[in-house]
């Protein structure tokens, strides 16, 4: 709401300015995707991913999908046989709705949904042939059958899976994809802003919606490379690194951010020369201390190793810190590019901290990861996330391609200004959104003065002016009263005697004082004033 969102507006338009600078544009991808690119990309096994999306079929056959749910709760008793057919009527029913909307092309033409259907047709025809008396000892084939039916219709896909989407880089590698980016004049730099749906445990700082402001750079990747070759290319990437990295500390300095601690680490790349070993002497390592760690992370040493490291249980950290740690286990090569992040960083006069144990939860990265925090946050205090993730692209049907991205954490950024302007008494941000509401309030009294006021109006606002015009005339007392409220800096009043007279009553409200103006002259009048105080 106002006057916060004066904020957001303040914030993103300097992410735009600032990101327009490092030669970003903007992509606007799409709210909700098909569920499948989320789980490729992100990776089935995180969090976000098993449990954290808003997921839905895709369609709106919800009266199909009222008699599917008939037919899976239904209990129809052999020795019964009104309940057989009943539990038959609504079977076939739902066989012929079911073939109706397949040759409408409603639902989607899957071999699993053709193998369902014929499963379904089976299973109708053999339930009717209970409904002969006789059949009443067959009473385990009955249930069977029944639970075939149910199995059958259970699989049935009535649409697509889509979900709200819990995080942007996936679309956009898609968008990559889809457009032929890799024709485009490379590296493709883009930005996006928007929300972002993870159904979390809500908290300070942590929300079921929330939103973030992102970058990624995607870039062809040059067939063999080999020896000088790749060596440069491991140069040019860390530079790419640094200077996305140094793109989000001058975005946070723009907007006077204090506190920012920028983490950065290299998680190697997934090969068995490299983090698959890393992850393998972790999982020894972690064996052998199995009995001092908690559920949680005794759970993750078999789905996920690293994940350990995230771990922010007290007693479990001095175990971590004895660790094997990653930055020993590194590759030729990605030992090289990391050192050369760091290079980079320096020259750049980029402060870091190196926090081995940066692992991040998203399955992509690969080499570079790091993360920025802020003051005022309390527990969730990372506004920032980003890393490499070369192969993405790949992983997702597209050509080979290199990619590095972050996402800000925008709820947070916002809040985290929030607090320092607390502190700041004559904090640039809370006075911002309270001066500047109103430049003219205009007070006019009188019938006939409503055509002049509605004019003033219009020329003051074309002018930029923020002005605000009561929609019936008030008393005079009332009107200043409203406009002090207001926080107005001049009140136009505006009786009969002025329009006749042609020079209005412009009052400055900070000190009361008041002075005639000529209609041409107003807008001038107004704009020194405001200039004169905001200087
Ligand atoms: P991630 O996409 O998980 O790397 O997160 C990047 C940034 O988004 C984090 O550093 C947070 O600032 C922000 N973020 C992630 N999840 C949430 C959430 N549920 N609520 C608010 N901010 C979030």
């Amino acid at each position: 709401m106002p006057p916060e969102t004066e904020l957001w507006n303040r914030v993103e338009a300097t992410a735009r300015e600032v990101f327009g600078t490092y030669g970003f544009g903007e992509i606007r991808p799409p709210i909700f995707e098909p569920t499948e690119l989320f789980a490729r990309a992100v990776g089935g096994e995180t969090d976000i991913v098993s449990k954290e999306m808003y997921s839905f079929p895709d369609h709106s056959l919800w009266d199909l999908e009222g008699q599917r749910t008939y037919i899976l709760l239904a209990r129809p008793d052999a020795g019964n046989p009104n309940s057989v057919q009943l539990f038959v009527s609504a079977l076939d029913k739902f066989i012929d709705q079911l073939a109706n909307a397949a040759s409408s092309r409603e639902i989607p033409a899957t071999s699993d949904n053709d193998r369902g259907f014929e499963r379904l047709r089976a299973g109708s025809d053999r339930i009717s042939s209970f409904l002969v008396p006789h059949a009443t000892n067959l009473l385990d084939q009955f249930d069977l059958t029944v639970g075939h039916i149910q199995q059958a219709a259970a699989l049935i896909k009535l649409g697509d899976l889509v979900s709200l989407r819990p995080e942007a880089t996936a679309s956009v590698c898609r968008a990559y994809i889809e457009h032929n980016m890799n024709q485009w004049p490379q590296p493709v730099k883009l930005y996006y802003l928007g929300p972002m749906f993870r159904r979390e445990r809500p908290q300070k700082g942590r929300y079921r919606q929330f939103y973030q402001i992102g970058a990624e750079v995607l870039e062809r990747e040059v067939a063999g490379g080999e020896g000088r070759v790749a060596s440069k290319e491991l140069e040019k990437d860390a530079a790419v690194d640094a200077e996305v990295i140094e793109m989000v500390m001058t975005f946070f300095d723009r907007l006077k951010l204090p506190g920012t601690q920028l983490d950065i680490n290299s998680i190697g790349h997934n090969a068995p020369e490299c983090r698959r070993g890393y992850v393998e002497k972790l999982r020894g390592a972690l064996l052998e201390v199995k009995e001092q760690l908690g559920e949680d992370s005794r759970r993750r040493i078999e789905t996920n190793p690293l994940r350990v490291l995230d771990s922010k249980l007290e007693h479990e950290q001095a175990i971590i810190a004895a660790l094997p740690k990653i930055g020993d286990c590194l590759c030729d090569d990605c030992a090289k590019h990391y050192a050369e992040v760091k290079r980079q960083l320096g020259l750049r006069g980029i402060p870091y901290k190196e926090n081995w144990r940066l692992v991040r939860g998203l399955d992509y990265y690969m080499r570079t990861t790091f993360e920025i925090t802020a003051k005022g946050l309390g527990s969730q205090n990372a506004v920032c996330g980003g890393g490499r993730y070369d192969g993405l692209v790949e992983l997702l049907g597209g050509p080979a391609t290199k990619g590095i991205g972050f996402a800000i954490g925008e709820d947070r950024l916002v809040l985290s200004l929030q607090e320092a302007a607390k502190e700041v008494a004559s904090g640039e941000w809370g006075v911002a959104s309270e001066k500047g509401a109103c430049d003219v309030y205009i007070a006019w009294m009188g019938q006939k003065t409503q055509e002049t006021a509605i004019k003033a109006a219009r020329v003051l606002r074309d002018s930029g002016l923020r002005v605000e015009l009561p929609a019936v005339e008030q008393k005079f007392g009332k009107a200043l009263g409203q406009a002090d409220r207001l926080g107005a800096r001049y009140a136009l009043i505006l009786g009969e005697d002025e329009v006749a007279s042609g020079l209005w009553t412009l009052k400055k409200l900070a000190d009361g004082t008041q002075e005639k103006v000529l209609a041409g002259d107003l807008v001038g009048r107004v704009r020194g004033g405001a200039e004169k105080e905001r200087n």
